[in-house]
């Protein structure tokens, strides 16, 4: 589970985040959405360490995460993250992408650590990419292989940033159905993502951001529906 308590974050004198109170259970999928600049990927990127902030408390898995926490690697091998642009090493194959964070991070060996990776690979429906360098695969491809590196850690909690808007429109699915697949397997899941499609299918609860604050927590059914704050209306009628 995830708890964020009164949590604020500047960047120098700028306040990116306002207060911030969530509480996220385990297996409970969330979807982020909201205007481009609201703090969506800020946030996220404090539930791993990626960033820091200066009030409030973080807690994951009953871990408090705070700048200076002793072992910030740790809450990264619980807490998966797939990004906008993929970010796989360029100059290893598929397969060692899925194999290298096993052996440095994990300490795993190398035929366990194979065996994992090709598990995951046949998950996201790309086995037979495996000896291919990312160069040589497609966008929706190359973020399959991100979401099965990222597996191949055994998070507890997976986060998304915007994992389809960098892709053609024609790859948007194959990778938002290898998401779903991973909603249906009862991960725990934050998604910053605008496809409203995958809210509706997947998402427990659909969190609207506003300038560095969260200003509507609602089912997806609710947010749709019926949004609360004018804010939200005018992002739906841009969106959909
Ligand atoms: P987008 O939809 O465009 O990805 P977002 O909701 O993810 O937007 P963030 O990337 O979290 O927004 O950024 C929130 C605000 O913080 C923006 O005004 C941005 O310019 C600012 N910001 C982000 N990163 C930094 C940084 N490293 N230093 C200073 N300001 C930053
Ligand atoms: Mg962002």
């Amino acid at each position: 589970s995830i708890v964020i308590e009164n949590m604020n974050k500047w960047y120098d004198d700028f306040q990116v985040l306002k207060d911030i109170n969530l509480t996220i259970k385990q297996g409970e999928r969330i979807v982020i959405c909201g205007p481009s600049g609201s703090g969506k990927s800020t946030l996220i990127r404090c539930l791993n360490h990626l960033e820091i902030y200066q009030e409030g408390k973080i807690t994951v898995n009953d871990v408090h995460v705070f700048n200076g926490m002793k072992n910030p690697e740790a809450i990264r091998v619980e807490v998966g993250m797939v990004f906008q642009s993929f970010n796989l090493f360029p100059h290893l194959t598929v397969l060692d992408n899925c194999i290298l964070p096993q052996l440095r991070v994990l300490g795993l060996d190398k035929v366990k650590a194979r065996e994992t990776a090709m598990t995951f690979l046949e998950r996201v429906k790309i086995p037979d990419q495996a000896d291919k360098y990312p160069a040589q695969l497609s966008g929706g491809q190359q973020q399959r292989v991100a979401i099965a590196r990222a597996l191949c850690m055994k998070p507890q909690i997976m986060l998304f940033d915007e994992p389809t808007s960098a892709l053609d429109p024609e790859m948007v699915n194959e990778v938002l159905d290898t998401m779903l697949e991973l909603a249906e397997s009862g991960m725990t899941m934050v998604c910053v993502t605008h496809e409203m499609g995958f809210a509706a299918k997947a998402a427990d609860r659909v969190i609207f951001m506003d300038a560095g604050q969260i200003i509507e927590d609602s089912t997806p059914t609710e947010f749709f529906e019926n949004p609360k704050h004018e804010r939200a209306k005018e992002f739906l009628g841009q969106i959909l």
